[in-house]
């Protein structure tokens, strides 16, 4: 009843936020399906996870994020939990931006993915050397690398920004503007959204491509079927994960 309550009012809150442009729509939600108050993931279930069944997950809880069920529900005893140890499912590369909560929009808890997270969502050493710990040494079975809408660092490698450490973080986004280019029919400036969506997507399937030709170590994993490298997609408008799996 309480948690009715407080559905009922978060509604109306986010009804006199969005206005005219709310696109949100609610359906009911089967509470017991969800990944709320499970216990951190295990070393021994960890094994029995594949990297379909992970991608699988993560659909799943994203399909109850973007149907309303937005946060999941931690616990002290969880926190605990987790002290003994980690065996999360996968990695997630995500962008910095503060409208992608990763483990929130795949209704993960403690203990269930690693998230990387830099501008752009782009691949350097460091996040290689990342994902390789967490495949390698801790056993997750997916890499995801997810760009998403009305990114910041997408507009602003397409508007040449020179800034500080800035300049050099965009210009591994120029590829994927390049890229973009090469196929685009129409007005190729931030005015054009589609442009800019092109460019999210040419710069996710770049970085896929980065972490194979440049982690020798995920490679082959992914090569022995031990792991999948993903792209994907996270819809500010709709809270929905596009997952881009042949790429
Ligand atoms: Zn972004």
């Amino acid at each position: 009843m309480k948690n009715l309550l407080i559905l009922s009012i978060g509604l109306m809150l986010m009804a006199s936020c969005t206005g005219n442009n709310n696109k949100l729509s609610v359906t009911k939600v089967d509470n017991t399906e969800m990944q709320n108050n499970k216990k951190v993931l295990t070393a021994e279930e960890q094994s029995k996870l594949t990297p379909d069944s992970v991608i699988k997950i993560l659909k799943k809880g994203n399909e109850a994020f973007a149907n309303n069920n937005l946060t999941v529900n931690n616990s002290m005893e969880r926190v605990q939990d987790a002290v003994q140890g980690q065996y999360p499912e996968a990695i997630v590369l995500s962008c910095i931006d503060s409208r992608v909560p990763v483990e929130d929009i795949f209704q993960c808890g403690i203990g269930d993915i690693f998230v990387a997270r830099v501008a752009g969502n782009i691949v350097d050493t460091d996040i290689l050397g990342s994902m390789e710990y967490a495949c390698k040494e801790s056993g997750s079975k997916l890499v995801v690398v997810m760009g998403h809408s009305h990114c910041g660092a997408v507009k602003s490698a397409v508007n040449d920004v020179k800034l500080g450490n800035i300049t050099e973080l965009l210009s591994k986004i120029m590829p994927a503007i390049n890229q973009a280019k090469v196929n685009f029919k129409g007005d190729t400036t931030v005015a054009n959204s589609e442009f800019l969506d092109a460019v999210c997507r040419a710069n996710v399937g770049l970085m896929v491509s980065e972490v194979r030709k440049d982690s020798p170590v995920l490679k082959e994993m992914e090569d022995k079927g031990e792991i999948k490298i993903v792209g994907a997609i996270y819809d500010l408008e709709t809270g929905k994960v596009e997952f881009l799996e042949n790429i």
